[in-house]
């Protein structure tokens, strides 16, 4: 069959499993060259090492993390994998460093696979009221010296945002890498990587894809050391994320900016009105002066956007009569906001926090908001009147 040059703006979407590699002498060049080529290979050989609408994809992903190379897997879950695993030395690997307000399948990751399985020394440390104690966080890995510190910018499901400056600061200091899963804070708000972290980490899945219908992650960095690394331990175990949904991602992404920014407006003028309703008792958004960790949020991403996400509690006596409004609220919005385990959608959804996070966050009237880009008067009138009516 004859092959055609299309005059497509657009990198197609290649299913191509494998690459034609014509003779001998170029497969074994190929081969041997797949880890050292920065993005396009010279010949492309195989779909899980590397794939052209991939790496289209990947493209749009360095231009919004303003950083030299992005790498997309099948999941944010598989992003976490790879970029901590690299850091995995057989007998010589050194503690890592995890802080603890991230997201709960990280911390189980953690815990049944890097600790119990395959017995890693990990080190913590939680918030005290809200924010890190950096003082005690510096105490802590100037004795165990971690390969690397983990971190995300904003926290789930409170909103607590971490000083990723001085973590970076701190954590060079005693030699060790900074990864950041900057999925609740996306680009638009901070980019850690400008700031001197080493590996940036998403759940794309959220907004990168912003649409509630792809899962996939990605790992961005600038150290061509650390890439070779990525690249190959996404080969071998097999991470890398399927052409189909790179294609749609590169589609999807195209509108990141102008989406996002309509969910922070949004967040935002829905979080100053419930901060004034007397049946909500406390709004968890770090765009507001009363949140804890408010002035870290303008330190690290300005005056304008601080994010979709907003958690609120329902106020109320006793448990009882908190989790009855829960219901209420949940069952009032119902039509319009539904109840789904993810974030970054276009529309508007809801979690309860007792019911995902109850052995961490036991709070009965807790609901977490992931904030659409919906007009805005009309998620103001859904979730104003089931507020009424509570
Ligand atoms: N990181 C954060 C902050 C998340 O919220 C999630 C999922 O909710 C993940 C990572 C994992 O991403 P995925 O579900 O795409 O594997």
């Amino acid at each position: 069959m004859k092959k055609h040059q299309v005059n497509s703006p657009r990198t197609p979407l290649y299913r191509d499993t494998g690459f034609e590699l014509y003779n001998a002498e170029t497969t074994a060049g190929s081969f041997s060259e797949e880890t050292l080529h920065e993005r396009e290979p010279e010949m492309y050989i195989y779909s899980r090492y590397r794939n052209p609408t991939v790496v289209a994809a990947e493209e749009e992903i360095m231009k919004l993390e303003k950083c030299e190379w992005a790498l997309l897997t099948q999941s944010g879950m598989a992003a976490i994998d790879t970029a901590v695993s690299v850091f995995q030395e057989a007998k010589d690997t050194k503690p890592w460093f995890f802080f603890t307000e991230i997201y709960g399948g990280t911390l189980s990751y953690i815990d049944s696979i890097l600790r119990k399985r395959r017995g890693i020394d990990i080190n913590t440390l939680s918030p005290v009221d809200g924010s890190y104690d950096l003082k005690e966080f510096e105490k802590i890995i100037s004795e165990i010296k971690p390969a690397f510190v983990y971190a995300e910018t904003i926290s789930n499901p409170l909103l607590v945002v971490a000083d990723i400056q001085e973590i970076i600061r701190i954590s060079h200091k005693y030699g060790a890498k900074v990864i950041i899963d900057n999925t609740f804070a996306t680009p638009l708000l901070f980019r850690p990587l400008e700031h001197g972290a080493d590996i940036v980490v998403h759940s794309a899945t959220k907004y990168l894809a912003g649409h509630g219908n792809i899962t996939a992650g990605v790992i961005c960095g600038n150290d061509q050391e650390l890439r070779k690394a990525m690249v190959e331990y996404r080969k071998f175990v097999g991470h890398m994320l399927s052409p189909d949904d790179a294609y749609r991602l590169n589609t999807q992404i195209k509108t990141f900016d102008l989406r996002v920014k309509q969910q922070c407006r949004n967040a935002r003028m829905l979080a100053d009105w419930m901060a004034g309703e007397k049946s909500v008792e406390r709004v968890f958004y770090p765009g507001l002066s009363s949140h804890k960790t408010h002035d870290i949020a303008v330190k690290l991403m300005g005056s304008e956007y601080f994010g979709a996400m907003i958690t609120f509690d329902l106020a109320g006596k006793t448990p009882d009569e908190k989790r009855k409004k829960r219901d209420a609220f949940i069952a009032g919005v119902s039509e319009n906001i539904k109840l789904i385990p993810t974030l970054g959608d276009p529309h508007t959804i809801l979690m309860p926090v007792e019911a995902v996070w109850g052995a961490k966050y036991p709070e009965p009237g807790m609901i977490r908001l992931s904030v659409g880009f919906e007009n805005y008067n009309e998620l103001f009138e859904t979730v104003s009147d089931a507020i009424r009516h509570l």
